[in-house]
């Protein structure tokens, strides 16, 4: 028997955590590493914050888990909560990313049903984008490494190059759904989409009776510096999946959508056992009884600005290495001039600064959204030490 019994799909590296403490993560001997990863982009309180604990500690002695046969009280809150910050007239509430997409999917499909147009059943969605790993979210990316060997994969999706809204357009057909969008890829490189597109987008599903599909599960949750990215664009979507840093590292997630675009969502077609249960309710609840705030969003803008800047000013010092900063927020990326995912390695190994790879040679920094000054300016340090003291691997 040589395979693992933690099934061999993640590449995992040396770093071994089992303690955290705000925005610092410790290895099993004690390695302190600065955590500029957040679980990516899930932790956004940091590690261990007492009102998030607080919240789930209390829970779990009153009351964890009940079935949706029932009726619930945290549900109901949270979810009125989530309805009166945004678009959305409903909420469902999933276990993760992935299902909150698949449930954006079902509802976009289940409306066209509604209306007598089930032939509306096409999802248009966009190059290197990233929605999950199950079977429906793996259909709506164009990315071999996750579609490769799980075919044959759900029909009724086109992938269409992101940023080009002559090629969404072209698209268009009269079995087309709706489009389904990251406003900014994560997975993909930290690539905002322009104003022109989005709001293109939004004025083309109007104009053939498609809906709006946002995956917020990465950009959204106050990660930008405002509570939705969407916000930023002017747009609101119909349907809206949100993950990650909905819980604070509480596995949960949500389908938001308008009661328009819900309206085929009717008893009987949708569920999860543990969706909702009050238990994520009520980590759900500690994380937005913060994050909601405007003073909390404001400084998540105000870090990310220094951030960036400090970044910015950083990269002609290493212009062998860095080519550009980009993103929003907390959200942010640096392209470099070679790969990635070794710089990575090297930072996490040799300056105990963790980060994320992502496409298209980008190391994405995500921080949890309350860390201060101190914590850019050592990011920053060991950022420049480690891009001081990195060997290229070519020139390795
Ligand atoms: C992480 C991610 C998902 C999938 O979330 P899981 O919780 O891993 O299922 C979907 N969409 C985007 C944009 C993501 O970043």
């Amino acid at each position: 028997m040589t395979i693992t019994p933690l099934m061999p799909v993640y590449p995992r590296c040396g770093v071994r955590p089992v303690r955290g403490e705000g925005a610092y993560l410790f290895g099993e001997n004690g390695e302190r590493y600065l955590d500029f990863a957040s679980g990516i982009a899930v932790n956004i309180l940091g590690h261990g914050h007492p009102a998030l604990v607080k919240a789930i500690a209390d829970q779990a002695a009153t009351l964890m888990h009940v079935s949706n046969l029932y009726g619930s009280p945290q549900g109901e809150r949270f979810a009125q909560r989530l309805v009166d910050k945004t678009f959305a007239d409903t909420v469902f509430f999933t276990n993760s990313g992935a299902e909150a997409v698949e449930c954006a999917i079902k509802t976009a499909r289940r409306y066209h049903y509604a209306n007598g147009q089930p032939e509306k059943h096409r999802i248009i969605s966009f190059s290197n984008a990233f929605h999950g790993r199950t079977l429906g979210t793996i259909s709506a990316t164009n990315q071999p490494k996750m579609r490769d060997g799980f075919e044959p994969l759900l029909p009724g999706f086109t992938v269409v190059p992101f940023n080009d809204l002559a090629a969404a357009e072209a698209a268009i057909g009269p079995d087309a759904a709706g489009f389904l969008i990251e406003p900014i890829q994560g997975e993909g490189g930290i690539l905002p989409a322009t104003q022109e597109f989005l709001r293109g987008l939004r004025k083309l599903a109007d104009e053939h009776g498609m809906l709006l599909i946002l995956d917020e599960v990465q950009c959204g949750y106050a990660r930008t510096g405002t509570f939705f990215a969407h916000e930023q664009y002017g747009i609101t979507p119909d349907i809206m999946a949100v993950a990650k840093g909905i819980g604070g590292g509480f596995p949960l997630g949500a389908c938001l959508a308008t009661e328009e675009a819900a309206k085929g969502m009717v008893f009987g077609t949708h569920g999860s056992t543990y969706g909702g249960n009050p238990l994520a309710c009520a980590a759900g609840e500690a994380v937005l009884d913060i994050v909601g705030e405007p003073a909390f969003l404001e400084n998540v803008k105000q870090t990310g600005a220094r951030l960036r800047q400090a970044l910015e000013q950083m990269i002609p010092n290493h212009d062998h290495l860095f080519e550009s900063v980009r993103g929003m927020g907390l959200m942010l990326g640096i392209k470099l001039k070679s790969d990635s995912r070794a710089f990575v390695g090297h930072l996490r190994d040799k300056h105990g600064l963790l980060t994320v790879a992502a496409g298209d040679n980008v190391v994405r920094i995500l921080p949890p959204l309350n860390i201060d000054d101190s914590h850019v300016a050592e990011c920053i340090e060991r950022l420049s030490a480690g891009a001081r003291d990195y060997v290229l691997p070519e020139a390795a």
